[in-house]
């Protein structure tokens, strides 16, 4: 496939798969979605392949879904729809990172929000950058219950999601590894070789006890309800996109508070 909108690289026994647009903060557009998901069984179908890499060409991992395009080509869509089109770029699309069959490491400097916090926490393990920061402001901002995929207890506890969703508040690369949501944080000019020496000691172990040892390690957290939870807050979420409060929001321009709380240079959408 011509990949447009990431960029897919091999090293050795790793996959990397780019985000590639950094002019937009790596927003994520239909096309790259897609291409994000094809790439991933691309990598999956390697037997090369051990170990795959998210990551973000660029200041940022990804500032999130591109709202822009939302605006321009789905704000007239109804709860039908909306439901579809979620369901498949933004759930569906996830889990399959989520439930991939070879470890995933996500490799986050910069913005990672929203859209792109969920991507990057369907990964197995995650390497921040010093200046990596988090935040999912969705219901601030949009008067919409966080995103899609409400993996946000999963990886940082209960107490701390509910910090970062009531208050809307970025949580910093410090805070995202003592709630144990990144498994390390580098500098950022460190940030690349972290993340292939960790894929590296992944990589040499046997791919099929690996690959035994993820699929029981997901199987215990979904045996917790992971997965139910995931899917019973999709349904949530998708009312919550249509209530009088978001209607509201939506009238009074979305993206420019969007634009507000994540400081101007963190986010364009
Ligand atoms: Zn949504």
């Amino acid at each position: 496939m011509d990949y447009q909108e990431i960029v897919y690289e091999r090293i050795g026994p790793v996959a990397r798969i780019w985000h590639n647009r950094p002019g937009m903060r790596n927003a994520e557009n239909t096309r790259l979605l897609e291409e994000l998901n094809t790439a991933l069984q691309q990598a999956q179908r390697d037997d090369e392949v051990r170990v795959i890499v998210l990551a973000g060409k660029g200041d940022h991992f990804s500032a999130g879904h591109d709202l822009k395009e939302g605006k321009e080509l789905r704000s007239g869509y109804g709860v039908e729809e909306r439901w579809k089109y979620e369901d498949q770029y933004y759930f569906e699309y996830c889990l399959n990172i989520l439930n991939c069959h070879k470890p995933t490491i996500a490799q986050v400097q910069g913005a990672c929000i929203a859209g792109g916090f969920m991507v990057a926490n369907m990964c197995d393990l995650m390497i921040a950058s010093d200046d990596a920061f988090f935040a999912d402001p969705v219901v601030h901002t949009m008067a919409v219950a966080a995103v899609e995929v409400l993996i946000h207890p999963w990886v940082l506890g209960g107490r701390k999601a509910k910090e970062m969703l009531f208050t809307g508040q970025r949580i910093t690369a410090a805070e995202a590894l003592a709630a144990g949501m990144a498994n390390r944080v580098v500098p950022r000019a460190e940030l690349d070789d972290a993340v292939m020496a960790m894929a590296d000691k992944v990589a040499e172990a046997p791919p099929f006890a690996l690959k035994l040892i993820k699929k029981s390690l997901n199987r215990t957290m979904d045996i917790m309800g992971r997965e139910n939870a995931l899917r019973s807050h999709f349904d949530s979420h998708q009312l919550s996109h249509f209530s009088d409060e978001a209607i509201a929001m939506k009238k009074s321009g979305a993206t420019h508070s969007i634009r507000r709380d994540a400081s101007g240079k963190a986010a364009n959408v």
